[in-house]
């Protein structure tokens, strides 16, 4: 982990114009995101079909990933962490907003491609889904299912092909043998391994890891969790990883971002999140990771469930659930803003 952060000084929900311009830093920054939306409207029953509401999954989302950098992107089920990623990779199209994607050095605003303009680019961003046992077709072959992705881009094929999916099996702890074997032969954590070499095959720029390792056994978790962080430092990946479990973010990511119903509520490096939350989601959410040593009591309950994007309450979101609720709460939606170096949140405590 470093302490370098993916975060910058300046208020991440500036435009992005102004905020490269000011800080110059943009090349730093493979991916920077800017007051992203994904809306989805729900239709009334019957005949003739009205727009009844509409689900905020993703809004106003805004943040930056450095190079070689893992950012975590960190909720509750139900707070748009995997429809925000979805969003980026443009597996969804997005409502509002920029996704500016820095590959080789060009900037592309992938929020605005249509699917042709994608096709190419798709070999530079990957993802690693949650569950091992589904997300491998069980009726491929190891070496057809990772080096599917060289096939359909037309990038290799004979023995470079075989070659290639060989090299790639071996680095991430699998044996070139294993190529004729089917997934049900395989372990979790083999399988996960297999959908490792499948998204690095391609060489991918960023890597979203969708709770990559929740579906895994704890055991199994470390080791696929280190795989991840060794082939980082080889292939100098850029990760986006989407996670629920804390425990699992403290010890993977350089950042993080924490989501609340579709928005983004704290950002900071993730030593100092850790150490000092700002926010009462984040303190929390913290304060629930289980601690071996029974005597410390950090216990925060929030009560109900994340708001209901659909119906979202007036003001802060997250007011019926927070213990630290006061008037503003209930009429003012808070804005993120910077509460020191590197250090953002979304709460009417902090507002000045
Ligand atoms: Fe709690 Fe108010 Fe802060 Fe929302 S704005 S998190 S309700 S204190």
């Amino acid at each position: 982990m470093t302490d370098q952060s993916y975060l910058t000084t300046k208020r991440i929900d500036e435009p992005a114009s102004s905020h490269w311009e000011a800080g110059n830093d943009a090349p730093d920054f493979l991916l920077s995101v800017r007051g992203l939306c994904k809306h989805l409207p729900i239709f009334s029953h019957g005949f003739i079909k009205k727009q009844v509401a509409t689900v905020k999954a993703v809004d106003n989302v805004s943040f930056d990933l450095r190079r070689g950098e893992t950012l975590g992107l960190v909720g509750e089920s139900g707070s748009g962490k995997t429809t925000c990623a979805r969003t980026i990779l443009r597996a969804l199209k997005p409502t509002r907003g920029d996704i500016f994607f820095r590959p080789n050095g060009n900037e592309i605003n992938l929020a605005h491609l249509h699917e042709q303009e994608l096709k190419p680019l798709r070999t530079k961003m990957q993802m690693i889904f949650q569950d091992p046992f589904s997300s491998l077709n069980p009726r491929m072959t190891v070496g057809s299912i990772v080096g599917e992705p060289l096939v359909i881009h037309h990038l290799s094929k004979g023995s470079e092909l075989e070659d290639k999916v060989a090299n790639m099996l071996r680095k991430v702890g699998l044996k070139p043998e294993h190529r004729q074997r089917y997934p049900h032969a395989f372990s979790g954590g083999q399988r996960q391994r297999i959908g490792i070499a499948r998204a690095l095959i391609m060489q991918p720029s960023l890597v979203v890891a969708d709770e990559a390792v929740s579906a895994l056994d704890v055991s199994v978790q470390a080791q696929v969790i280190n795989l991840l962080k060794d082939l980082q430092e080889d292939l100098n990946l850029t990760y986006l990883f989407v996670a629920h479990d804390l425990s699992v973010v403290r010890h993977t990511c350089d950042c993080v971002a924490v989501m609340y119903a579709g928005k983004i509520v704290e950002t900071g490096p993730t030593l100092d999140l850790f150490n000092n939350p700002k926010h009462p989601y984040t303190k929390a959410l913290i304060s629930a990771i289980p601690n071996p040593d029974p005597d410390i009591k950090l216990d925060i309950s929030i009560d109900g469930e994340v708001a209901d994007p659909s119906k979202l309450p007036p003001g802060c979101s997250f007011h019926p659930r927070c213990p630290e609720c006061f008037s503003p709460c209930r009429n003012e939606t808070p804005e993120l803003i910077e509460l020191e170096k590197n250090r953002q949140a979304a709460c009417h405590l902090y507002r000045p």
